[in-house]
């Protein structure tokens, strides 16, 4: 290939133009993405942004040293073999890298709807977040509740609405979920709770109620920002479908990041995983991958979280795990490790114990086996279980 498109500005196509320089690539690049911005990372946008601490996240990259056609504002439409079609044209290319990564879903109703996905949203939002101002929140996932946190810290009245039984259900299941709700201190969290739309001046319920509410801030996931590929000749199903080498079904194609659903070797089923770590780390197999080298995607995924004062970490997925073990106090520091059935160590969740996340992850890494009954005493470093 000797001309590389990049579609996503976001840290995935960025990440790939930086893996395909550092690997000598010396065609040309352009990097389309229909934001405005240069680069930057979204974690901040839900805590340090949000907080108030900062007021931009860009990613530390030099565009002009890495001699690429940066595109902003411009939104690609469509694909067809060779031309990606945009808001501003044609563009030609012999090798594509989609990182369109995702965007949040939305719920019906014509009141005035937040969601925190891009810079500016988190900018629109912090202005919202006054002392006094009741603030509803939709959905307490990892977005729902990193709002909370920081809404609660500006001195809004807070109300969460979740439709599970607990906060973090379908991401980690409603048994660390309940562990979860006594952060929730201070805020009207309502559980079993199911919105019917965002109306002007609140949100109504399915039940009929109505909770009041100056602002409302939806977040209840996110969707891959594909709809562009919709009639091109390439794989979808929840994303883009790639294989162990981020390669697409179309020719010359990659995808990474947050819209990419690769095939796991290590959990032998296909992962679409929507954090940061994925679009820091696939980049570099992608333009292996592009280039024509051998290499595979094969991490053990990992996430973490800022909440209510705490730091929430995870590694691994959790499916590939049968039992489920507690490590330390509720109330306090804990982590949880989910084994296999052969005892192989599937994921760990780790609040306020970054040593076991460390030490999970590298033992997950590796296949190894865990005693269960050394685990359940936190003394006992998870090395030596
Ligand atoms: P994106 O960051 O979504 O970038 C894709 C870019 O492509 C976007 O700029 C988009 O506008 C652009 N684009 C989309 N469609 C088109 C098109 N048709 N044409 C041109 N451009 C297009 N992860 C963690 O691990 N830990 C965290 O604490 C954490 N916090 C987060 C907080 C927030 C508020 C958000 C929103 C995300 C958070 N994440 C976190 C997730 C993490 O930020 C994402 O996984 C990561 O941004 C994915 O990167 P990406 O490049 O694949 O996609």
């Amino acid at each position: 290939v000797d001309n590389v498109v990049v579609v996503g500005a976001g840290l995935a196509g960025v990440r790939t133009v930086e893996a395909l320089r550092g690997r000598g690539f010396g065609g040309r690049i352009t990097l389309i993405g229909q934001e405005r911005h240069r680069p930057y990372d979204r974690p901040p946008l839900s805590k340090s942004v949000l907080l108030g601490e900062a007021d931009s996240s860009f990613v530390d990259t030099d565009l002009t040293a890495l001699d690429v056609a940066f595109r902003p504002g411009v939104g690609a439409k469509a694909l067809r073999a060779g031309v990606v079609e945009t808001t501003e044209g044609e563009v030609g290319y012999d090798g594509l890298v989609i990182a369109t990564g995702s965007e949040p879903i939305r719920l019906p109703g014509d009141g005035p709807q937040h969601v925190l996905r891009t810079l500016d949203d988190a900018h629109e939002l912090r202005a919202m977040l006054v002392p006094g101002a009741r603030v509803a929140i939709i959905g307490a996932g990892w977005i729902g509740a990193e709002v909370a946190t920081a809404a609660r810290r500006a001195g809004c009245a807070v109300t969460v609405i979740e439709a599970a039984a607990t906060p973090l259900a379908t991401a980690v299941g409603t048994e660390i979920g309940a562990r979860t709700q006594r952060w929730y201190e201070g805020i009207d969290l309502r559980l079993n709770t199911m919105v019917r739309s965002v109306d002007e001046g609140g949100v109504r319920l399915v039940d009929g109620e109505f909770v009041e509410a100056h602002v409302v801030v939806t977040g209840i996931g996110v969707r891959p920002a594909v709809e562009w590929l919709a009639d091109a000749d390439i794989d979808l199903h929840n994303g883009v479908v790639v294989d162990e080498h981020l390669r697409a079904s179309l020719p010359n194609t990659v995808a990474v990041g947050d819209c990419a659903a690769w095939w796991s070797r290590r959990f032998r089923t296909r992962l679409r995983i929507e954090h940061w770590d994925t679009a820091l780390n696939a980049p570099e197999v992608a333009a292996a991958t592009l280039l024509g080298e051998d290499a595979v995607y094969d991490p053990v995924p990992y996430f973490w979280s800022e909440q209510f004062g705490h730091m929430v970490q995870y590694a691994g997925h959790h499916p590939a795990g049968e039992r489920l073990i507690y490590r330390g106090d509720p109330e306090g520091k804990w982590s949880a490790v989910w084994l296999a059935a052969d005892g192989a160590l599937a994921a760990v969740l780790a609040v306020d114990r970054p040593r076991d996340l460390v030490q999970g992850r590298r033992i997950i890494g590796a296949g190894h086996r865990l005693d269960a009954e050394r685990l359940v005493d936190p003394e006992v470093s998870l090395r030596d279980c």
